[in-house]
């Protein structure tokens, strides 16, 4: 961690270099927080903060103050409540594009700026991480193209990254692909992305129709997130366009009640959902200094009592010059891919519950998300107690 008196805050450019040094450690997100007579500058590596800086309070105030002004917020504004975005230009005329949201707390101005690398969105389906056999069935979607494509999960699991890595294979000359969300997190060339605007009417349901009248081929609807743009979304898979979205789901059979809870019909799921998503963000362990280690007892017994087979080897995180000290190196997706077939049409039209409908995945060997867990263990992507930090949920194995 670096200490003020290596941090130039007279340097009326000090906020960039900030951004440069964030960005060389690969942060996505950086926090400038108010303590009572000092600042706290912490940054979000692979999904955690950890501390960067310790500031004065006016050398604190003169660095929120450089970033206002860099995004022409006034200076009397105390509060943005969806953020200023604006290009920042770093090192080598390289422009960043931020974004930054301020907020008054009791101490003083807090600020976040979201650092909106472009590397993030531009992965392509084959290195997102998904099995052999994963992405094959991915493969299978774009070649066919039918039937939605859902990705679910929790916030901050990566279906974003996941849609654009679509969109990219989507995207092409004799195509149109048209997108609603909130927000554009990046540009993608030849795709037209409406952004939701609720303060002038336009939400998900409303851009979808909008984007109907467009004439498209494929559209991506951000999220669907209540009743009227599930509605609208499958009702326009079943019409006939090729629709991806995303959806809260904790894996891939639930996103079936989700859409029930919608109050969308057993037959409208049915004739619409082609494959299902459900991914988790985990740390990578660092290349460089991870360490082989056995399962302990516990962590053994743990999976007999789940009913898994546990992974023949694991791996620890250490710690070395390649990865900042912290163990881990970059993050990677956790996987399940539900690519629906006839049978699983047919129990969807009979009205058949979740627990009916995994006990048939089960028994055709479908992969859960632990299955791509414990292969990702075993094989020392990431370690048993990131997981474990995860707090991962076992919905089936
Ligand atoms: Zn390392």
């Amino acid at each position: 961690m670096s200490t003020v008196a290596e941090f130039p805050t007279d340097d009326p450019a000090a906020h960039v270099r900030l951004v440069e040094a964030a960005l060389s450690r690969r942060a996505t997100d950086i926090h400038l927080d108010p303590l009572q007579d000092s600042y706290q500058v912490r940054l979000r590596i692979d999904g955690q903060l950890v501390p960067h800086l310790a500031l004065g309070g006016e050398d604190g105030r003169r660095l929120v103050n450089q970033f206002k002004t860099a995004a022409g917020v006034e200076p009397g504004t105390v509060f943005t409540p969806l953020g200023a975005r604006r290009k920042l230009e770093v090192e080598g005329g390289r422009p960043v594009d931020c974004r930054i949201t301020l907020a008054p707390c009791l101490s003083g101005p807090k600020l976040a700026i979201r650092l909106l690398d472009p590397g993030r969105f531009e992965r392509r389906v084959g290195t997102l991480g998904l099995s052999e056999g994963g992405l094959g069935r991915l493969q299978d979607w774009l070649r066919k193209l039918e039937g939605m494509f859902l990705v679910t999960g929790p916030t901050g699991g990566g279906k974003t990254t996941t849609l654009y890595a679509l969109l990219h294979e989507l995207a092409s000359d004799n195509r149109h692909v048209a997108t609603i969300e909130d927000p554009v997190e990046y540009e993608i060339h030849g795709i037209n992305q409406i952004q939701v605007d609720r303060d002038h009417g336009l939400d998900f349901a409303g851009g979808l129709r909008t984007i109907l009248r467009l004439d498209p081929d494929h559209i991506m609807v951000g999220e669907l997130r209540e009743r009227h743009s599930a509605e609208a979304a499958v009702t326009a898979a079943i019409a006939g366009h090729v629709i991806l979205s995303t959806l809260h789901a904790r894996d891939a059979v639930s996103t079936v009640t989700a859409l029930r809870n919608f109050g969308l019909a057993n037959h409208q799921i049915a004739a619409a959902l082609g494959v299902v998503v459900n991914q988790r963000l985990v740390r990578k362990l660092c290349e460089e200094c991870r360490e082989e280690v056995g399962l302990s007892r516990a962590q053994q017994e743990w999976f007999e009592s789940e009913g898994m087979e546990p992974p023949a080897r694991a791996w620890k995180a250490q710690g070395c010059g390649e990865c900042d000290k912290r163990g881990y190196f970059g993050r990677t997706g956790l996987f399940e891919v539900w690519s629906l077939r006839e049978s699983d049409h047919d129990l969807l039209l009979a009205g058949a519950s979740e627990s009916r409908m995994r006990e048939r995945l089960e028994s055709r060997g479908h992969a859960g998300l632990w299955s791509d867990a414990i292969d990702k263990i075993e094989s020392g992507v990431t370690s048993f107690d990131e997981l474990q930090r995860l707090g991962l949920s076992l919905p089936w194995q």
